[in-house]
């Protein structure tokens, strides 16, 4: 089954929290995004988010791949209290190929999906030709008005890592 999913962190170190999942995913991962640091969305006051999309193919049905983004979330020892405020991951499905649900358990495409740049550019990123229900993700994301995404350059990920400083040119 093929999959795409969103994980955003703004508490503790949110590239070590982004990373532990690309490690879970990593024997199914097909692409991984940049890294993208978005303002927050849904009015709460807090730092910014990290946000990265994952393109994925698991051997798992909907709902096994939904536990296991939960199972994720809990072993970054998140803490649901404000709904949208800070959190050390989220981990949520935006896309199934062939696949939709309607069920607060478990809606599939994402419901705010399409309002999201911080959602729509990763994946469109690592999947130019994504459609969301039924219109090219390109095109919704023209139509947005902008959010203040900004793509982070890869050789940024860890400034303090000596190895990365080496192999720049
Ligand atoms: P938003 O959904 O607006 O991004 P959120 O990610 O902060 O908000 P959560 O607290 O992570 O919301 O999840 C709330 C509930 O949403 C979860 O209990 C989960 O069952 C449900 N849910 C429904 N559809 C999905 C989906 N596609 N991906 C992840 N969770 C989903
Ligand atoms: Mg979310
Ligand atoms: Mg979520």
């Amino acid at each position: 089954m093929r999959a795409v999913l969103s994980t955003g962190s703004n508490m503790e170190d949110s590239r070590a929290h982004l990373a532990a999942v690309v490690r879970a995913f990593e024997p199914h991962l097909i692409r991984a995004s940049s890294i993208y640091a978005t303002a927050p969305w849904g009015g709460v006051d807090q730092p910014d988010f990290l946000n990265q999309a994952l393109l994925i193919d698991v051997p798992l049905t909907p709902h096994e791949l939904l536990n296991t983004c939960q199972q994720l979330e809990r072993e970054a020892n998140r803490v649901r209290d404000v709904r949208w405020g800070p959190r050390t991951l989220d981990v949520d499905i935006v896309h199934i190929d062939g696949y939709t649900a309607d069920d607060p358990e478990l809606t599939v495409p994402h419901p705010r999906a399409h309002q999201r740049e911080f959602v729509l550019r990763p994946w469109l990123e690592i999947d130019p030709d994504a459609q969301l229900n039924g219109q090219p993700v390109r095109e919704i994301l023209h139509n947005l008005e902008p959010q203040g995404v900004r793509q982070l350059p890869a050789e940024a990920s860890d400034p303090a890592d000596p190895t990365q400083s080496e192999a720049r040119p």
